[in-house]
C-alpha cells in the first residue's frame, strides 16, 4: 500500500490553495489612507450626496433591502463549487434580466455578462466600469446550502463569500432602473467564474482579454465598510513529482538513486532563496508526500510548493530560483548513484497574477470620499482577489464590500448579519456612481483609458 495516496495529496493541495478571499486578509492596511482627495473627487461626491435624485436612489436600496434578501437566499441555496457554477450562473442571469438587462448573457468561460450603457455624456463616450461579484464558492458538491436564520444573523456556506455581492449587484441594477438614474459611462455587471481555489481566476482572465474597453473595476466582497482593497498578491503554485526506479534499501543500496533522498535535496536549497522583503515576497513547501515502505528506496515522492509576492517581478525571480533548485538537487542525486534514473515533473496547478492600485489613484480616492460621506474612515488592504487580473494589467481595480457584517468565510458556519446591511449597499453604489458620473449631476471621474498602440 503506496504512503502516498493520491487523492490524500490532491486534498492538502487543494487545501493549501485555499486563499483566494479570506476574510482576514481584509484586516491590515497596506498603505496609508490618502489624507485628501483631488478637488474634483471632493466636489463630485459633495453634488452627489446633495442631489434629491441620489438621496432618492439611496432611499430606494434601503426600501429594496428586504427583496434583496430573498435573491441573496434563493442563489445561496444553488451550490456553485469550482468549475461547477452553471446553474448559480443560469439563475443570476435570469435575475439580471428580470431586472432590466434583457441582452445579459453567459460567456463562453461561464462568466454572467450584462451592460448598462451610460448616456456617454457632451463627449459621446463614457468610461466603462465593470463591476463584480464572483458566482463560484470553495464548497464542494453535495455540502449542505440550505440558509438558516438564528440571533438575526443568516447562516449558510457562501452566503457572504460572495453570494451577497451577486445579491447587491441586482439591487443596484433594480433600484437604478427603478429610479431612472442615468449614468454617464457604461456599467458592465458581472456574476464571475473561477474566483476561488484553483479556478484560478479564470473568469477574470477571460472578461479582460475578452473586453479591451474596461476602463476600471470595482468588486464586490465581504469586507467591514470602509474598506478598500488595493493590493492583489501573486501566486504561483505547483506540484511537483520526482520518480525512480525504487528498489530494496540493503539489495538496491547503491544502484538507485531515492525520489525522496532527490526532494529533499530540493528542499534543502529551496529553503535557501532570498526573496525581497518589500515587495512582500514568500514562498513555501506546503505539503510533502512519498514512498512506500522503511526498507524501500523510495520510487516516488510529491511536494506542493506556493510563491507568492506583491509585485510579477521578484515573484518571477523567486520561482526561477525554486525550479533551478529542483533540477539542481535531481541531479546531485543521480550524480551520487552515478546514474541517470531520477526524474522531475513540476506542474503549475496555481497562477494568479498580481499588482497593485496606487493609493493615489482615482479610483482608491474616490471611494475613500464616499466612505467619508458614510462616516467611514478608509482602511487599504489586500488579498488575492479577481481584482488581481486587472492589477496586473494596469487598470484600475478596487474591491469593496457590499454591506452588513460577515464571518467564517470558507467554513461550513459561514453567516451575516444584514442589520442595516442597506448602508454598505447604498456607500459602494455612491462610489460606483461617482467613478462613472451621473447625467445630469456630474462628470466621470474614472478616465478611459489610451487605447493600445497600433
Ligand atoms: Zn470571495
Amino acid at each position: 500500500m503506496p504512503a502516498l495516496s493520491t487523492s490524500r495529496f490532491l486534498t492538502s493541495v487543494a487545501a493549501a490553495a485555499l486563499l483566494a478571499c479570506t476574510g482576514s486578509a481584509f484586516a491590515q492596511a497596506v498603505a496609508p489612507t490618502p489624507a485628501h482627495v483631488r478637488p474634483a473627487i471632493d466636489q463630485a461626491y459633495t453634488q452627489l450626496m446633495a442631489a434629491p435624485q441620489i438621496q432618492q436612489l439611496l432611499e430606494a436600496v434601503k426600501a429594496d433591502h428586504a427583496r434583496s434578501i430573498e435573491d441573496l437566499k434563493l442563489l445561496t441555496e444553488i451550490p456553485a463549487p469550482p468549475f461547477k457554477e452553471q446553474k448559480r450562473a443560469e439563475a443570476f442571469l435570469a435575475r439580471l434580466k428580470a431586472l432590466g438587462l434583457p441582452d445579459a448573457h453567459i460567456d463562453a468561460e461561464g462568466n454572467v455578462v450584462g451592460l448598462r450603457k451610460g448616456t456617454g455624456g457632451p463627449g459621446g463616450s463614457g468610461p466603462k466600469l465593470l463591476i463584480s461579484a464572483h458566482l463560484d464558492t470553495v464548497f464542494p458538491e453535495g455540502t449542505d446550502v440550505t440558509v438558516k436564520e438564528r440571533d438575526g444573523r443568516l447562516y449558510a456556506p457562501g452566503i457572504s463569500d460572495n453570494t451577497r455581492g451577486l445579491a447587491v449587484l441586482l439591487s443596484w441594477l433594480k433600484v437604478l432602473n427603478d429610479q431612472k438614474v442615468q449614468t454617464v459611462g457604461d456599467l458592465l455587471f458581472v456574476g464571475n467564474v473561477g474566483e476561488e481555489e484553483l479556478g484560478n481566476l479564470r473568469g477574470m482572465k477571460h472578461l479582460f482579454a475578452q473586453h479591451k474597453d474596461i476602463d476600471g473595476m470595482v468588486g464586490l466582497e465581504p469586507a467591514p465598510d470602509g474598506t478598500v482593497l488595493v493590493l492583489g498578491t501573486a501566486s504561483h503554485r505547483y506540484e511537483v513529482s520526482f520518480k525512480g526506479p525504487g528498489g530494496h534499501s540493503y539489495a538496491a543500496f547503491g544502484q538507485v538513486p531515492s525520489a525522496i533522498h532527490g526532494m529533499g535535496r530540493a528542499i534543502a536549497k529551496i529553503a535557501e532563496v532570498k526573496t525581497p522583503t518589500f515587495p512582500k515576497t514568500t514562498f513555501t513547501v506546503g505539503t510533502v508526500g512519498g514512498g512506500t515502505s522503511v526498507n524501500t528506496i523510495a520510487p516516488s515522492a510529491k511536494m506542493a510548493v506556493d510563491i507568492r509576492s506583491d509585485q510579477m517581478g521578484p515573484l518571477l525571480e523567486t520561482e526561477q530560483k525554486i525550479l533551478a533548485a529542483i533540477d539542481e538537487a535531481v541531479a546531485e542525486e543521480n550524480k551520487r548513484w552515478n546514474v541517470n534514473t531520477l526524474h522531475v515533473e513540476k506542474k503549475l496547478i496555481g497562477d494568479r497574477p498580481g499588482g497593485r492600485t496606487p493609493a493615489d489613484s482615482v479610483i482608491v480616492e474616490a471611494a475613500t470620499r464616499a466612505n467619508a460621506a458614510f462616516g467611514h474612515k478608509t482602511l487599504l488592504t489586500g488579498a488575492s482577489t479577481d481584482a488581481n487580473v486587472p492589477m496586473s494589467l494596469g487598470i484600475p481595480a478596487i474591491v469593496i464590500g457590499g454591506g452588513g457584517k460577515t464571518g467564517g468565510f470558507h467554513a461550513l458556519s459561514e453567516w451575516i448579519d444584514l442589520t442595516d446591511g442597506w448602508k454598505g449597499a447604498q456607500n459602494s453604489l455612491v462610489t460606483v456612481l461617482g467613478l462613472v458620473g451621473v447625467q445630469g449631476l456630474t462628470q466621470p471621474l474614472l478616465e478611459k483609458r489610451a487605447p493600445t498602440a497600433k
